[in-house]
């Protein structure tokens, strides 16, 4: 029974038991434009260590953006980003180090098609963590094993669903033993049926206290699971707070629309 597997993994796991190390973000001033388009029009943003934090926003509000100045797939104008130890916007950083610290999600899950599901979880564990075969399978399998899809290991992705399909593509990056997760509309390309597994494992990874932020259309997922929601608007923060306030009970304008619209 995969709900009462779920809620006794979920018991056992709560975020003192530390089962992640888990890394906190500090977003200040953040400005970012694509030649005069102005995206990111001065972010100040906090994700503490072990939080979740649901961003919430129409299409083209500047989430992604968001996301990929974290770890720097996007180079900022202005403003300071760090991820734990790590100054993402110090001219100095070591970009590697810094994103060996961050799992990514995104909505195409970008398998390796030719590989079986255990070898798409060993190959950059063994090439960047330089890890044997044995070693790195063990941890593949356990990763697998909390995403409910140890059984599937020898299958090739294109054998299974969407959302097993994603479920594989957290535990990947779950292998590299990251202090934050980054997901970018991890569900917003799959099958509806298939979405519920995704957001079940996402909500393990939560209450087993790795440090989430989630840019999402699930409400749902933000009311259950998110301790804190952020609103953005036009490259702004607009509102934040806990789920029950920003979508519970809006209090600006421009919020109240965009639940109106998505609810
Ligand atoms: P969201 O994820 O909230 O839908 P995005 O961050 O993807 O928003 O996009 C915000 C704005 O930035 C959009 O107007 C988009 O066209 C623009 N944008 C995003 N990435 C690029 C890029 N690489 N080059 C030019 N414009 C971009
Ligand atoms: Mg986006």
């Amino acid at each position: 029974n995969q709900a009462t597997d779920d809620a006794t993994q979920g018991a056992d796991r709560a975020p003192s038991a530390g089962a992640y190390s888990a890394a906190g973000v500090t977003i200040s001033g953040l400005h970012k434009s694509f030649g005069d388009n102005e995206v990111l029009k001065g972010i100040d943003m906090e994700v503490a260590p072990g939080e979740v934090v649901c961003l919430i926003g129409a299409s083209g509000s500047g989430k992604s953006t968001l996301l990929r100045c974290v770890n720097r797939l996007e180079n900022p104008n202005a403003g300071t980003i760090t991820v734990g130890e790590h100054e993402a916007t110090h001219p100095d950083v070591n970009l590697d180090a810094m994103r060996r610290q961050i799992g990514m999600v995104f909505q195409q899950f970008n398998l390796f098609p030719h590989l079986s599901v255990l070898e798409n979880c060993t190959i950059t564990p063994r090439r960047v963590l330089g890890q044997s075969k044995a070693e790195s399978e063990a941890e593949a399998m356990a990763q697998l094993d909390t995403v409910g899809l140890k059984h599937l290991s020898d299958r090739r992705p294109d054998q299974l669903s969407g959302g097993q399909q994603q479920r594989v593509a957290i535990a990947r990056a779950l292998t590299m033993k990251p202090q934050l997760m980054l997901f970018d509309e991890p569900t917003s390309a799959l099958d509806p049926e298939t979405v519920g597994d995704v957001l079940a494992s996402m909500r393990k990874l939560a209450e087993a206290g790795m440090t989430m932020l989630v840019v999402t259309h699930e409400m749902g997922f933000a009311r259950e699971v998110a301790d804190r929601v952020v609103f953005m608007d036009q490259g702004l923060v607009v509102e934040e707070g806990p789920a029950t306030d920003v979508i519970g009970n809006p209090q600006q304008p421009r919020t109240q629309d965009f639940l109106r619209r998505v609810l």
